[in-house]
């Protein structure tokens, strides 16, 4: 059984390489019928954020990338679904402090009671990491110390000179000789686990067949290693993902713009298009599909086709792919995403009409918002490379024409809108652009628009000759 799990630690916002990982996990585990686990790493108490969980659950749940165990929203509070629970790390202390007990009476971990200072001073000596200064206390020394309640953590007694290996899915056979890594602790003074005990634990307890993450955790694998043959438990496949950067190769950061995923939902970028996005960061389906639903990605995911190099996060195919699902998605879903404020009086019905008509303009839901209001404004502001043709000479008495005709129909209709523009041409013996240009101008100020008839019939017939009139003014 495949038992994949996203781990984040709750930082207040999901950032959009972590949805990345949790897309690939969750990918991975329905191409494999498996299980996609959320679990929350938790265990860096200084680093605590209120409300994170319920955050990282909200963006999750917007996303559609939904886990089959996990804290979850159930009955309007969070609660913990699945069997291998709990899934929060800091519920999980006395789990950790029996594993690490277990270490330390096998003689595989010891205490270190070296004080911040000597530490500084290593460091500041230039020493790598941890010098083993207690590596060989023995048990005995060592808990009478910890009796007498002296301060002291935990390491992880790395073998010697040994080499250690895995076989990456993304990335091949990877090694590391322990020599290269110091006895890194694995609890810390205030009796919490660090990260490096407590996953290899969980993901054990949680039997969790894959491990896929960030490659910024490439490094520690090896260390995992040491652990998994310390406890004598069955190593997981590794996956280490490829980082995301910006068009200039930088890491994406908060400080260079929108990193986290409520930043793009803010902006007017529907979730399935992030999400279609993101898979081709880092991964292709081995065709030139770009547009794919979560069904597709499902279908044609696997780590073969996952890059090793990192992937650019490029604006511009996101918003290409965004444009492709506002074009299909439905108009009253897009209004329902719509700041309203300036939209207060207008008629929900009209409105949708509108969305319909200038939707395939945009590439993010609120850049709706103009192209709405300009159904609704009275005023007709002439572009200044419009002008030259509102002075054709025919033009004056075109409009006149029009707004005549207009004025005179029956059913003010796109049929009726139609027959007037039709009969213009008959009677002025004007067509093709000499007859549609001026009129597109005079209703709209610009050379550029949406389909003209409908325009015409959506902007309504008192706010069309109302602008013809001003149009003429101009002349
Ligand atoms: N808690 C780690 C993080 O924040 C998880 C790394 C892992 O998946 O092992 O990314």
């Amino acid at each position: 059984m495949v038992r994949v799990r996203f781990a984040p630690s709750p930082t207040g916002y999901v950032h959009v390489g972590s949805l990345r990982t949790a897309l690939y996990c969750y990918l991975y585990a329905h191409h494999h019928q498996g299980k996609y686990i959320l679990r929350i790493e938790d265990t860096d108490q200084s680093r605590l954020v209120e409300d994170a969980v319920e955050n990282l659950l909200r963006e999750m749940e917007w996303t559609g990338v939904i886990h089959d165990e996990g804290p979850s929203h159930l009955d309007g509070e969070i609660k913990d679904l699945g069997d291998f629970g709990p899934y929060t790390q800091s519920h999980r202390l006395e789990i950790y402090a029996g594993y690490v007990q277990r270490l330390v009476e096998e003689e595989k971990a010891y205490a270190c009671f070296c004080s911040k200072e000597r530490l500084d001073g290593l460091r500041e000596q230039g020493h790598h990491g941890y010098d083993g200064h207690c590596r060989n206390l023995s048990l005995e020394e060592a808990k009478k110390r910890i009796e007498a309640g002296e301060n002291h953590v935990i390491r992880l007694k790395m073998p010697r000179d040994q080499e250690l290996v895995f076989e990456d899915l993304v990335r091949g056979r990877i090694s590391m000789n322990s020599d290269d890594s110091d006895d890194q602790v694995i609890q810390k003074s205030d009796g919490f686990p660090t990260y490096h005990l407590a996953v290899v634990v969980d993901d054990h307890l949680m039997e969790i067949s894959h491990v896929i993450r960030g490659e910024e955790w490439l490094s520690s694998t090896p260390k995992h290693l040491v652990l998994y043959d310390y406890f004598g438990w069955e190593r997981p496949y590794f996956a280490h993902l490829p980082n995301i950067l910006n068009i200039h190769r930088k890491k994406l950061s908060k400080r260079e713009g929108d990193v986290s995923v409520s930043d793009f939902r803010n902006k007017g970028y529907l979730p399935e298009a992030l999400v279609n996005f993101l898979a081709l960061v880092g991964w292709n389906p081995g065709d030139e599909r770009e547009i794919m639903d979560m069904d597709e990605m499902i279908q044609s995911f696997s780590f073969e086709r996952v890059s090793r190099s990192s992937g650019i996060f490029d604006i511009d195919k996101l918003n290409f792919i965004n444009n492709h699902y506002i074009r299909q998605a439905d108009n009253k879903r897009l209004f329902d995403l719509l700041p309203k404020d300036s939209l207060e009086d207008a008629d929900e019905a009209h409105v949708l009409e509108i969305i319909e008509l200038v939707k395939e303009k945009v590439d993010r839901v609120n850049d709706l918002l103009p192209y709405i209001e300009e159904f609704y404004k009275d005023e007709l502001v002439v572009e200044e490379e419009a002008l030259e043709i509102l002075r054709e000479s025919h033009v004056a008495e075109l409009l006149q024409v029009f707004a005549d005709k207009l004025g005179q129909l029956e059913n003010y209709d796109k049929e009726g809108i139609k027959n007037a523009i039709k009969e213009c041409q008959k009677e002025l013996k004007i067509k093709g652009k000499q007859l549609f240009m001026p009129i597109r101008v005079g209703i709209s100020g610009t050379m550029h628009g949406s389909d003209l008839v409908t325009t015409i019939a959506l902007l309504g017939r008192e706010r069309v000759i109302h602008r013809l009139d001003q149009a003429r003014e101009v002349l």
